[in-house]
């Protein structure tokens, strides 16, 4: 049964909606694509994605639903080339795969009519799962389990909906299994995005010590007073990241593996030595 075929079937017996299915159209050899800042451009068949993308540092390129490695961007693409939903987005050495991954099955599955089961069950246990991996606690085995689940939904949920709900996880974790590891049995993420593997600081060399962050910190975790350097606690911290709102210095920052080494007590901005 062809897509087409199966969009009319769903539609006859009432259990899924077109419109929610969101696709790039090829028309006379062009297609309408779209960066994930929302800039809309017409993409020309065997032409490449970089002629229309400028971008450094690039880890990973999420095409619609999928995950490519960066050579994606290098390659001519031919008409008829699947672009899913059409919506391009980059991802660099400093975004979590993990993180998108689940950024992207809270959309996806969001989309689904509901009465389908392994759409709907399928889609909210690959997001609790997915979920999980960016907090520390998930074991290894949650990699194999996702995957078991996301395999069953390409073949048995009744429309293109739940397929595309598990694109997103069969192909991160093809190319960036490594990188669901570190998260699952080392308890890293090694991009720093995931806040619950890393330590908020600030950066004595980058304070000026107005009190901007102290003024919106809902914890009273930081502490400082005009001119100083602040200090932030990590124990009373709950990573909301209110405070890096608001400096306008970058000062506040997200360790991986050690702090640096900071003041231990309130000290003048300017007077922190090493
Ligand atoms: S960390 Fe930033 S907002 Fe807070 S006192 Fe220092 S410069 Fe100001
Ligand atoms: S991240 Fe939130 S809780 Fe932590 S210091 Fe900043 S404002 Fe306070």
């Amino acid at each position: 049964m062809t897509r087409e075929e199966a969009i009319i079937r769903m539609q006859d017996i009432g259990c899924y909606n077109p419109d929610v299915v969101d696709r790039a159209e090829w028309k006379d050899g062009k297609v309408t694509l779209r960066t994930s800042d929302g800039k809309s451009f017409e993409f020309t068949s065997d032409s490449r994605l970089d002629d229309y993308i400028k971008a450094d540092d690039v880890k990973a390129v999420v095409i619609g639903q999928r995950f490519f490695s960066p050579e994606i961007l290098s390659l001519e693409l031919s008409e008829g080339f699947d672009f899913g939903s059409g919506k391009i987005t980059v991802l660099t050495s400093k975004n979590c795969i993990v993180k998108a991954v689940s950024a992207m099955l809270n959309e996806l599955r969001a989309t689904g009519c509901g009465i389908c089961t392994f759409c709907r069950e399928g889609g909210y246990q690959l997001s609790g799962i997915v979920d999980a991996m960016t907090k520390p606690g998930a074991d290894k085995k949650q990699l194999d389990l996702a995957l078991e689940i996301a395999g069953a939904m390409t073949t048995s949920c009744n429309c293109p909906v739940g397929e595309d709900t598990a694109l997103p996880v069969l192909t991160a974790l093809d190319l960036f299994r490594s990188e669901f590891e570190a998260h699952c049995g080392k308890g890293k993420c090694p991009s720093g995005e995931c806040p619950a593997f890393s330590t908020l600081y600030i950066d004595p060399y980058k304070c000026e010590g107005n009190g901007d962050c102290m003024d919106v910190c809902p914890e009273d975790a930081i502490e400082g007073k005009p001119g100083f350097i602040s200090m932030l606690d990590e124990y009373e911290c709950t990573k909301c990241g209110k405070c890096i709102e608001v400096c306008e210095n970058g000062a506040i920052q997200f360790a991986t593996g050690r702090l640096p080494k900071l003041p231990e007590r309130l000290t003048k901005v300017g007077r922190f030595r090493k």
